[in-house]
């Protein structure tokens, strides 16, 4: 350990809840100012979907955060394309091979084209790319590797199905999800098959489906890896033996996550993981929005409804990550119209000059180091705008909180423009307003009261309000407006299409 790291003291403190403990922890890296984050990504067979979109951008604030406290983060996340089967468990099939077998082609093919679009869906929500991006498929070597060691360490057996881990080797196996394995849980988890010798006994390595198409050598013959050996393996070969912190949805802790920390404390001797950070479900109706309930909506679906990929973000932030969410279209839209009001006050803001207005940064901070509360960092944003300080400072106040919102708010110009542009607003809609609008001032200036309220009527016709503010009137798009709808050009007079207008 250099001194440099022996002397890190993170800026900020922050507390974040552990599953491990289930309690509030400050947060201590092993390595300040290093930390390694491990991250369950996808199985690529179907769409991202929103769900997905929530759990990572959890993560994302929290590694957001912990670079904004000054650490140098080092984010791995694996991209599942083999072995995950269509349980949790080991029963069903390998979910690559389904997706294979429903579209017709290659399970490779299926795992590059849905990664490809995972990976464009969480950039366009501004989720910062891991560091590191390892695929299951070409991590066969380590992942044969760490079934040797547990194999050597005298952890496994062989059954048909390949080698197999045996958990009651592992006194600890039922403390990180609590489970009780003597009661209601044992009967929870069904035996694969009648060679294992606990229920919650799981693969490692596969050798008795000669139809499976991806295959590979291995000590035990042909065969593929079980799904939760992938993740320790990466995990080790990218952090160590030793991760900070491992994140997931709240539905690995009994199953996924418990095997990780089996086999990877089997093999090491040693604590794996020091902070366990999951993300509560999005659910619809009150069940997890997923693939195989056929619930859900992508970001497509959220585009063509006229939303931007970051009100989804804006929207999980004014949740609480731990507490589960309910999705709905009428919540989507409160959440972006409160986010394009955001972008709207940061359009107006100068450029920043780097110097904050006092307290409210404090503010921001105490909410967000306290696990993640970004509800109330989001509340701290309100205050700055309203605020009489001098509006460079402003600026300077709120971008420097969005290094962990991650709203993009120091484009908001940008932001807003393309935001209506999904809405089906044209330029020359505006266009045409304004200069209605500057017919208004003028009749307003001859005191032509009655003819500037007509104008006024029309300006509402066309989709947009006028505000009037110390520097002039100001027209604003209507939300409720289906500017889509106004293909045609105007009439300039009344606002209403050329041909069926005044
Ligand atoms: P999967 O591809 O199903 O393994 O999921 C990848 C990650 O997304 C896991 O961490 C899951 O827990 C998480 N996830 C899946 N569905 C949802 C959902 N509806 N809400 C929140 N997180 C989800
Ligand atoms: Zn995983």
């Amino acid at each position: 350990m250099t001194q440099q790291e022996k002397n890190f003291e993170g800026s900020l403190k922050i507390r974040l809840y552990n599953t491990k403990s289930r309690e509030v922890e400050l947060f201590q890296p092993y390595f300040a100012p290093r930390v390694g984050i491990y991250s369950c990504g996808m199985t690529v067979y179907g769409y991202a979907h929103v769900g997905h979109i929530r759990t990572y951008t959890n993560s994302d604030v929290l590694r957001r955060l912990l670079e904004y406290a000054g650490y140098q983060v080092t984010q791995v996340m694996n991209v599942t394309d083999v072995g995950h089967m269509t349980s949790d468990e080991d029963a069903g099939e390998d979910k690559l091979e389904l997706g294979a077998r429903r579209e017709g082609k290659t399970p490779w093919e299926i795992a590059e084209f849905y990664e490809d679009h995972f990976f464009s869906t969480i950039a366009e929500c501004n989720i910062t790319r891991p560091e590191v991006i390892s695929r299951a498929t070409e991590h066969i070597g380590e992942q044969i590797g760490l079934v040797k060691r547990l194999e050597d360490n005298g952890y496994t057996y062989k059954t048909d199905v390949g080698v197999i881990f045996d958990t009651s080797k592992f006194g600890r196996y039922a403390e990180f999800a609590r489970l009780d394995l003597e009661g209601q849980e044992a009967g929870a988890r069904v035996a694969v098959d009648d060679q294992r010798r606990n229920p919650q006994d799981f693969a490692l390595w596969i050798t008795n489906q000669p139809n499976h198409i991806m295959q590979w050598n291995s000590p035990w013959g042909r065969g593929f890896p079980g799904w939760h050996i992938e993740c320790s393996a990466m995990a080790m070969r990218y952090l160590g033996d030793q991760v900070d912190i491992h994140t997931g949805g709240i539905d690995h802790i009994p199953v996924h996550h418990t095997n990780e920390i089996a086999q990877s404390e089997c093999a090491t001797g040693r604590q794996y993981v020091k902070y366990w950070f999951h993300s509560a479900f999005l659910n619809v109706d009150g069940r997890k929005m997923s693939k195989s309930l056929n619930n859900l909506y992508t970001l497509d679906d959220v585009r063509a409804r006229g939303y931007s990929p970051l009100a989804l973000r804006y929207l999980f932030l004014n949740g609480f990550y731990r507490r589960d969410m309910n999705f709905t279209w009428e919540a989507l839209e409160s959440a972006q119209r409160g986010l394009a009001r955001l972008w709207g006050a940061c359009a107006e803001l100068p450029a920043p000059t780097g110097v904050v207005i006092p307290g409210f940064i404090e503010k921001f901070e105490s909410a967000i180091s306290n696990d993640l509360n970004t509800m109330n960092a989001l509340a701290v944003v309100s205050g700055v705008l309203e605020t009489k300080g001098p509006p460079e400072s402003k600026a300077s106040t709120i971008y420097k909180m969005d290094e962990v919102f991650g709203l993009d708010l120091a484009n908001s110009r940008t932001r807003l423009s393309d935001f209506w542009r999904l809405r089906g607003l044209r330029p020359e809609h505006k266009m045409q307003a304004e200069s209605m609008a500057d017919k208004r001032e003028k009749a307003r200036k001859n005191k032509n009261f009655s003819e500037a309220d007509r104008l006024r009527d029309r300006i509402n016709n066309m989709g947009f309000q006028v505000e009037d503010t110390p520097q002039g009137p100001k027209i604003v798009p209507m939300f409720d407006f289906d500017f889509a709808a106004m293909r045609k050009p105007v009439c300039g007079h009344c606002g209403v299409d050329e041909k069926t207008g005044c």
